[in-house]
């Protein structure tokens, strides 16, 4: 699987919005964009009018970004929601929501996405009393995902799930924090996405 290996924060300049993919660092006066909130690039600093073609290719690469997947991962995830019922673009952000690299993240035992593929590639966690080391794997509503025994001594998970108050949690997910476990409590819903996407754009894109 290709990976980017580039500047993280470069991304967000590229999408003109902060992605929070630092961590800690997205708050602090350390953000790239938050100093230099211009495209990168020696044309970085232009105005130009994107085409129509241009905002859903921009729409899909942030959300792309956003989830930390591959092109070819996020193509997949987009097809499998395009078969489900119900309106595509929710069934994909949905898709994405459930992920449990994304849970961990959610439920404030890693401090980003990016962390928290990291955690579960690891085998930190398990889910329903079963190891569960896929970052991609679907998560349902009633699941649970436990860290496991000697994992709850990892400093950053503790510092982690201290500072989840200034992120809170969406409502789909619970934490029992002093059992270091989450629950699924419901399917995520389309307003437990607050970052401004618009999904539309990613399925008119690859409608063509
Ligand atoms: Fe984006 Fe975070 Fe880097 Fe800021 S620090 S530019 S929000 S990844």
């Amino acid at each position: 699987m290709s990976r980017y290996r580039g500047s993280v924060c470069r991304q967000c300049r590229r999408e003109n919005i902060k992605l929070f993919l630092k961590g800690d660092r997205c708050f602090s006066d350390k953000c790239s964009f938050d100093r230099r909130g211009y495209p990168p690039g020696d044309h970085g600093q232009k105005r130009s009018k994107l085409s129509d073609y241009g905002m859903q290719l921009r729409e899909k690469q942030k959300i792309r970004r956003i989830y930390g997947l591959s092109e070819k991962q996020f193509r997949i995830t987009f097809k499998r929601a395009d078969r489900q019922k119900g309106i595509t673009g929710t069934n994909l952000l949905s898709l994405l929501e459930r992920r449990l690299d994304n849970a961990v993240f959610r439920l404030g035992f890693a401090n980003s996405r990016n962390q928290g593929r990291h955690f579960v590639r690891h085998s930190h966690f398990t889910v329903n009393g079963r190891k569960a080391n896929i970052p991609s794997y679907q998560l349902k509503k009633g699941d649970v995902i436990e860290l496991k025994g000697k994992s709850k001594e990892i400093q950053a998970i503790k510092d982690s799930l201290e500072a989840i108050v200034r992120r809170g949690i969406p409502q789909w997910l619970e934490i029992d924090k002093d059992n270091f476990k989450g629950t699924v409590v419901n399917t995520p819903a389309r307003e437990d996405i607050t970052l401004p996407i618009q999904e539309q754009l990613v399925v008119e894109l690859y409608s063509k």
